[in-house]
């Protein structure tokens, strides 16, 4: 359905504007960290002011200086989630900077790392504005570590056709049956059915300089994902209840083929908890 999108290549000199731009975001975050910590206080991290920047550099393109219809020229929409959130303390459950080193509150220096950030779909406006809309960018930010003066972040860019089947199958029964917004979860099973093709994977180093590790050569379409995600975030992708309904079974390395769940015919939300919808899925006992 409609056409495709080119395939995207990092050029040497999309590479350059590239670190050019973390260079500026990421130069002044240690400041960040040390000051949000003195403060007792959260990170001051702009993760979509990046996110639209960071799609302007990978596409080419330019943007709106204000909020236009689209956060690119090229008809595109942005979303960032950035994990360097606040932590939950395992002792009395009070909200911790990511980078604390004990809690606040009960110093405890146990802590529970939150994976609840997601990229949040206005179901009305992608449906309106489908015939023109021409990718979504997603992107992730993870920390890799807790130091504050040589922090270490993953940056995941991931790319989905906006007229991607499933995807819309996903979007038209929240549209449908829940709020007009999805939330849009990274690494879940809504995103991986979703067929994503991942664009970039660096590692960002951050001491006196930056320095960047590319994880990924070219443009990766992702083929199979895991029924168990270890990396970056631990999570169950896929319940064992959709496999058994789907009659799937995971390889060697615990991994399913997104071609044949694709083709099991999964359904658009699963375990689909829309109250409106429950009278209408009786046909699976
Ligand atoms: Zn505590
Ligand atoms: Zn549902």
């Amino acid at each position: 359905m409609g056409q495709k999108l080119k395939q995207f290549v990092l050029t040497d000199s999309k590479k350059k504007k590239f670190e050019d731009l973390c260079d500026y975001y990421f130069k002044f975050i240690s400041k960040d960290i040390e000051t949000s910590l003195k403060f007792n206080h959260s990170l001051d991290f702009p993760t979509s002011n990046f996110c639209e920047r960071l799609n302007f550099v990978l596409h080419n393109v330019k943007g709106y200086p204000a909020n236009f219809l689209w956060d690119a020229e090229n008809k595109s929409e942005v979303k960032g989630c950035n994990y360097t959130q606040s932590v939950k303390c395992h002792d009395c459950g009070n909200r911790n900077n990511y980078y604390s080193k004990t809690c606040w509150s009960c110093q405890s220096d146990k802590f529970i790392f939150i994976d609840d950030t997601r990229w949040g779909i206005d179901t009305n406006a992608h449906f309106k504005y489908i015939k023109q809309l021409s990718y979504y960018l997603f992107v992730v930010i993870y920390p890799l570590n807790k130091e504050i003066y040589s922090p270490q972040f993953r940056l995941q860019v991931f790319k989905v056709d906006s007229r991607e089947k499933f995807f819309n199958k996903i979007l038209e029964h929240q549209n449908k049956f829940g709020s007009k917004g999805k939330n849009f979860m990274p690494y879940s099973r809504d995103f991986f059915l979703s067929s994503p093709s991942e664009l970039l994977n660096v590692d960002i180093k951050i001491k006196n300089t930056i320095t960047f590790k590319y994880n990924l050569k070219k443009e990766k379409k992702i083929t199979s994902f895991p029924v168990e995600n270890k990396i970056p975030i631990e999570k169950k992708v896929i319940t064992k209840k959709e496999m058994i309904n789907l009659s799937l079974e995971e390889d060697a390395e615990g991994e399913l083929n997104l071609i044949e769940v694709l083709n099991a015919n999964p359904e658009a939300c699963n375990p689909c908890k829309h109250g409106k919808n429950r009278g209408l899925t009786t046909r699976r006992s």
